[in-house]
């Protein structure tokens, strides 16, 4: 007797094949049959009469570790199909967190975890004690949190016995089972490193079998260049590399989509083991902060906030916007382009553009950008408009380019509620399978299904994940094609996708018929020589 049998589904198995109608059935975690033949009893069965039947989608780029531990649920994310997170992207991690650099490293992530407990922890401990979920997750130690622990903010390159700190904690997080090391180039610390540095970490990753997740130097007037880098890094130390949210940031580059992903191409023709992921949106989100140059965040947040009071200062950010557009976001039609998502002391906020700010308070846009960091001590989350839709698209229609949400799982309801996050928190997955598959046909469903599962797990190497096959773990998720699709918005971002019906998560049923049942049979998964899985 099975424990479930999934009755009638069209059943895309995530390999990029076409789909056949087929039954499921699971036994203890696991799937053993993926059959037609007739006369399976089970303890429960889903009637999926025209419903697809895929793998739980994999979120290979997130930020959930920052909620998570809130939010065991992962409610946004469960609700569009997810069933994997990999976490710790960007450079960003709360782990490792040494002995007297608890309050910095909570203070450098207030704006993206604002409401996260911060403690003092191992990446061993941290792994070992990660909270029960619903949603499986891999884990990354970010670079920016190695440089803040091993040199502070410091705008240099590090000493040797510095560096030694980092490859000691780098190697320490991959002992415990960390995919590898995620950088975030693009910001402060970790952008005042030079690709040497990358290299040196990078050594040890090979030592270890892990990968590099790169958020690369620049998105926007260097975003060519950038993706060179993150590609030498991964050829001179042999190591898979895993770019962010592939993307063309700023007016002056739009347009440069097919030219990137021919670059791409051609390092992995001459066996540079690289994938990329994209979210389907032309907006993007990040600390208000990170806009401005990163010269002005050198030492950290105290220095940032003096520096900013000061006209001189300005004058110089003016000029340099001025002439190279945005940190990272390059050139924006408008500051109309840049609205208020999360602000911790200035939740009244939410919502408005700086656009709309600088006329009120009759100021120029930089300096109402200055003034509103400072009011809330650099803290504040923005969405800002920079990409081309055709960018996006070219993008999208490449087979190989996976999906990740870059998003957070999020709950409307509790403390993860607040503000007005980027909707790609609720609707990434499901955007791509209403809007890009069904809407617009620019991609088949199998295709667009590989791209969020067995893609994914050919990039992470996970061991029987990702594909509907007998003996694989029963991550699985059930959709109706004609009415999938996402809800959230700009405005009112805070709704779950439609047209998911039933997720299962290592055989245990966590959304049934479109609730949440409240399992959290997730698991930690962690990387070892053959692959990453449970230990
Ligand atoms: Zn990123």
């Amino acid at each position: 007797m099975d424990d479930i049998l999934i009755r009638g589904a069209h059943v895309v198995d995530g390999s990029g094949t076409p789909g056949r109608l087929a039954d499921i059935a699971i036994r203890d975690g696991r799937i053993v049959a993926v059959t037609t033949e007739t006369g399976r009893q089970a303890h429960r069965v889903i009637d999926a009469t025209g419903l697809v039947a895929a793998p739980g989608f994999i979120d290979i780029h997130t930020h959930s570790d920052f909620t998570l531990p809130l939010n065991p649920r992962a409610e946004s994310k469960m609700r569009q199909g997810v069933t994997t997170e990999v976490v710790g992207n960007c450079g960003f991690s709360t782990a490792p967190a040494l002995p007297g650099r608890v309050q910095m490293l909570r203070d450098y992530l207030a704006a993206s975890a604002p409401w996260l407990d911060f403690r003092e922890t191992t990446f061993t401990d941290y792994m070992d004690t990660f909270p029960a979920t619903s949603v499986n997750t891999i884990m990354q130690v970010g670079h920016h949190t190695l440089r803040l622990m091993a040199m502070g903010h410091e705008d240099r390159a590090p000493h040797d016995d510095e560096l030694r700190v980092m490859q000691e904690l780098l190697a320490e997080s991959l002992q415990a089972g960390a995919l590898g090391l995620s950088s975030g180039l693009f910001t402060t610390p970790g952008g005042y490193a030079t690709t040497d540095e990358m290299i040196a970490l990078g050594h040890v990753l090979h030592r270890y079998g892990a990968g590099y997740a790169s958020h690369i130097r620049d998105e926007a007037n260097r975003v060519f260049e950038a993706v060179q880098e993150a590609i030498t890094i991964g050829e001179q130390c042999d190591i898979h590399v895993q770019i962010a949210h592939l993307k063309l940031s700023g007016t002056d580059n739009w347009g440069g989509a097919a030219n990137l992903l021919a670059d791409i191409e051609a390092a992995r023709q001459r066996g540079v083991r690289v994938d990329c992921d994209q979210y389907p949106y032309t907006t993007a989100t990040n600390p208000l902060r990170n806009l401005l140059p990163t010269w002005v965040q050198a030492g950290g947040m105290e220095e940032m906030l003096e520096r900013l009071a000061d006209v001189d200062v300005r004058e110089r950010l003016r000029q340099d916007i001025e002439a190279q557009g945005l940190n990272n976001f390059g050139r924006i039609p408008s500051w109309d382009d840049v609205r208020i998502a999360i602000s911790p002391h200035q939740p009244d906020y939410a919502g408005q553009t700086i656009g709309d700010i600088a006329r009120r308070r009759a100021c120029d846009p930089l300096d109402a950008v200055c003034d509103y960091i400072m009011a809330d001590q650099g803290h504040t989350r923005i969405l800002i408009t920079s990409m081309d839709e055709a960018d996006v698209q070219t993008i999208l229609r490449s087979p190989d380019i996976l999906v990740g949400s870059d998003g957070t799982s999020l709950a409307p309801y509790g403390v993860t509620s607040q503000g007005k996050p980027h909707p790609r928190f609720y609707g990434t997955f499901a955007r791509i399978l209403g809007h890009y598959v069904r809407e617009l046909g620019l991609l088949s469903l199998p295709q667009a299904i590989y791209k969020m599962t067995g893609g994914c797990a050919a990039a992470l190497r996970l061991i029987e994940r990702g594909v509907l096959r007998e003996g694989y773990w029963a991550d699985i998720t059930l959709f109706d094609p004609q009415t999938i699709d996402d809800v959230a918005t700009y405005d009112d971002p805070h709704q779950y996708a439609r047209g998911i019906s039933t997720v299962i998560v290592n055989g245990e049923v966590t959304i049934d018929a479109g609730e949440h049942t409240g399992a959290l049979s997730g698991q930690v998964l962690r990387r070892g020589s053959g692959g990453v899985g449970t230990a």
